[in-house]
């Protein structure tokens, strides 16, 4: 069996496979390909529903919040954001610089207005998080915006930082699903779906309603929160497919796993595995983040010296164990460890990890 421990996009859950696979030749419900549904029909409208219903069970999404799906990825949300919030105002937006990612968001609010990042792990190679007595936070902030796990580095947040009065702004893209969180810390979630959600071409967004209203001037249509709130996502063609594939995924994960804090204890239980064969060969693994911040779903590490690392990705890809390097941009490896990433896979990697070392150690 093949294995795919890729930072992104990441696997699937078998079960939905299964039935992705089944509704690209028929769906049961219409006899027709999902493929080919129109957005406009009674059956889209129930896809769209129960995805947005599943996801306010899962996450415990009050009311005042919107749910919305909608393109762009990640990245676009990088600046939709400033043109919402930040632009025509004269008040910053404060961004935390935690990796890879969160660095990319001030670069596109500064095109909107002023942001200031309030901490920059750049000098210590993104190893670590901030401690909240390192975060100069001013309480007329515009928004704080952190990113809740560094996909890259492997670093994850235990608690939102912040202050009470400031609007708090998250990219969840790499953990939303995979364990509990609090809505009401936020004013706005985003998360793209080809980590713990489905495949790529759609994005979450979670705002709050009051939050969402103070977006101000005249921004074009589809970068407008505003308009995806009012045509409940259907302002124009949304992609189709990718809300169906994520629809099964959170039936999957009420049912099947039955629930988020479920997820979460297996989330654990694989990262526990995996970090304990790395720390087991010290002299061999070196993990990137530091202890304490080490994120469940991404674990960056390195070996000795890059033609070992070469070796490895080798023999891993060879045992049927994939998507094992690192991100192009710090190099080394990463194994990541999505919701869809099964125990039994975790506990192979985990054997495979102490059998390279033991062999090349
Ligand atoms: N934010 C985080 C935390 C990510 O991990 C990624 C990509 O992996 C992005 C943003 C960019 O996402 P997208 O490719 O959907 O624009």
């Amino acid at each position: 069996t093949q294995m795919n421990f890729s930072g992104g996009p990441g696997a699937l859950p078998a079960p939905v496979l299964r039935q992705t696979r089944d509704a690209i030749e028929a769906l049961p419900e219409t006899g027709l390909s999902v493929l080919g549904m129109s957005h406009r029909s009674a059956w889209f409208r129930a896809v769209l529903d129960e995805a947005e219903h599943n996801l306010r069970e899962l996450l415990d999404i009050p009311r005042h919040y919107h749910v919305l799906f909608m393109q762009g990825g990640s990245s676009l949300q990088f600046s939709m954001l400033p043109m919402n919030f930040l632009r025509g105002t004269k008040q910053r937006a404060e961004y935390i610089v935690s990796g890879y990612w969160s660095a990319k968001a001030p670069v596109e609010a500064r095109h909107e207005g002023h942001a200031s990042v309030i901490w920059d792990g750049y000098d210590e190679r993104y190893t670590r998080l901030p401690q909240a007595d390192e975060l100069r936070l001013s309480e007329d902030a515009a928004y704080l915006h952190y990113v809740s796990n560094e996909t890259v580095e492997g670093l994850e947040f235990a608690e939102a930082p912040g202050l009470p009065g400031v609007p708090l702004v998250c990219d969840m893209s790499s953990n939303l699903l995979a364990g509990p969180i609090d809505v009401e810390r936020y004013a706005l979630i985003y998360a793209h779906a080809q980590k713990n959600l489905g495949p790529s071409g759609v994005t979450v967004v979670i705002l709050r309603d009051d939050f969402a209203r103070r977006a101000r001037g005249s921004l074009p249509t589809m970068l407008d929160y505003r308009t995806h709130i009012d045509t409940r996502s259907l302002y124009n063609t949304p992609p189709v497919f990718a809300i169906y594939v994520l629809m099964l995924v959170t039936r999957w994960l009420r049912g099947e796993i039955g629930g988020v804090a479920a997820m979460a204890e297996i989330n654990r239980a694989k990262a526990r595995a995996v970090y304990g064969a790395l720390d087991a060969y010290p002299g061999f693994y070196r993990v990137h983040a530091e202890r304490s911040c080490r994120s469940t779903m991404n674990i960056a590490f390195r070996l000795p010296d890059t033609v070992t690392e070469t070796l490895f990705l080798e023999a891993a890809q060879r045992d049927g164990l994939h998507g094992l390097e690192g991100h192009r941009s710090i190099g080394g490896l990463r194994a990541s460890l999505y919701n869809a990433v099964t125990l039994d896979a975790a506990a192979t990697l985990t054997q495979w990890l102490t059998d390279f070392a033991r062999r090349y150690g």
